[in-house]
């Protein structure tokens, strides 16, 4: 035999809904199973108090209840509260921001209304290489929805309001009990919002969202790599219901450059310098990502490939360890046209090389010498 509704929560047949309210909540905080666990009989308590306030709280199902007792109940929803999320869902509107009851367990949970996230976004951004090093403003032109200014985004035409959803109530979804099992799917006239829209807003057509361009600066990071993507929170389009916005989303693609390669934190610079130059030595013009001018010596007896670093002229650490060097790779080049008074110069270098071996060279053949034998 079922246990009178009234008696679980404690209230006498007449008490008024404010009292019924205030009865199940002291009910629900002491025996709800987050707060006991492992106690089974705090849990029937809980569940049966649950079980009462549905009814008792719904003036049609107490007045179904009064007149019919537990016989008259049959054919309505129930609710079946389980969780505490449940619960909250279901009473947090009644309970009220900043109650006891939100505070008691830590609030910020749902109210039963779908509170989606905005949609999050994706843009492309350019960059030129040697902006990197400084790092740089870019503005985009990005199209996004934003919240309706007609309807500040309630989706109801000008003077009218969303009205509570009659298939659900207002909780945005819909739950039946079949046997040990409680069903809850989200309600399908109001899709989870707990609210309908009667007559829908002229301007976005119900949905109280509006595509606007609008215009973004992104601070590019100086040291940032090309396929880097940024993250700009809370850019993209505004959640549902005090739901936080998405985020976008920049992919960085840095435009190469024709002279200078990017290796991790340094620059790579590749200087073409002739085969005299090479030997004897030279001063070289070469640019840098500041875009200024430096000399850079090149010693005597280079030798192809070699490179020369020039300290802090690469680019800035993204984490801002310190900044990458400037690598002069030296490439040299062997002359294919020469004139007749060059190429007699060269063939008599070349003469004198027969009896005068580079170093290079002779620890080659020597090699070369132990591989054959
Ligand atoms: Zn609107
Ligand atoms: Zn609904």
């Amino acid at each position: 035999m079922q246990e009178d509704y009234y008696q679980v929560l404690g209230v006498d047949r007449n008490a008024p809904a404010e009292e019924i309210k205030k009865a199940y909540r002291g009910m629900a905080l002491k025996y709800h199973p987050d707060r006991n666990p492992n106690n089974k009989e705090a849990e029937q308590i809980f569940k049966r108090a649950a079980e009462a306030y549905d009814v008792l709280s719904d003036p049609e199902k107490r007045r179904r209840y009064d007149l019919y007792g537990a016989e008259g109940l049959k054919g309505t929803e129930t609710r079946g509260y389980n969780t505490f999320e449940d619960i909250f869902e279901a009473f947090g509107d009644i309970f009220g921001g900043g109650s006891i009851f939100e505070d008691f367990f830590g609030g910020g949970r749902g109210r039963g209304r779908a509170q989606r996230r905005g949609a999050s976004l994706k843009c492309d951004i350019d960059v030129d290489f040697r902006d990197i090093a400084t790092g740089v403003e870019k503005k985009i032109e990005l199209t996004r929805k934003e919240v309706c200014e007609v309807c500040r985004g309630t989706g109801a035409r000008e003077g009218t309001s969303p009205v509570m959803c009659p298939h659900c109530r207002g909780r945005g979804e819909v739950q039946q009990s079949q046997g040990f099992f409680t069903l809850r799917t989200t309600c399908p006239k109001c899709r989870g919002d707990g609210k309908i829209i009667e007559s829908p807003c002229i301007r976005c057509g119900g949905s109280g969202r509006y595509p606007k361009k609008s215009v973004i600066s992104i601070q590019i990071p100086a040291g940032v790599e090309d396929g880097t993507r940024l993250r700009l929170t809370g850019q993209g389009e505004p959640g549902d219901n005090g739901a936080p916005s998405g985020d976008l989303y920049c992919d960085i693609h840095v435009k190469p450059h024709p002279i200078f390669k990017r290796q991790g934190d340094d620059v790579l610079c590749e200087v073409p310098i002739t085969f005299a130059q090479a030997a004897l030595g030279c001063t070289v013009d070469v640019p840098t990502l500041t875009g200024t001018i430096i000399q850079v010596k090149i010693p005597r007896g280079t030798q192809n490939n070699e490179t020369i670093p020039i300290r802090g002229e690469g680019f800035p650490n993204l984490y801002g360890y310190g900044k990458g060097n400037l690598l002069i790779q030296v490439v040299v080049e062997v002359p294919t046209k020469m004139t007749a008074r060059q190429e007699e110069l060269l063939r008599e270098f070349a003469e004198l090389e027969k009896k005068n071996v580079s170093p290079q060279q002779k620890k080659f053949f020597e090699k070369m010498k132990n591989f054959f034998i």
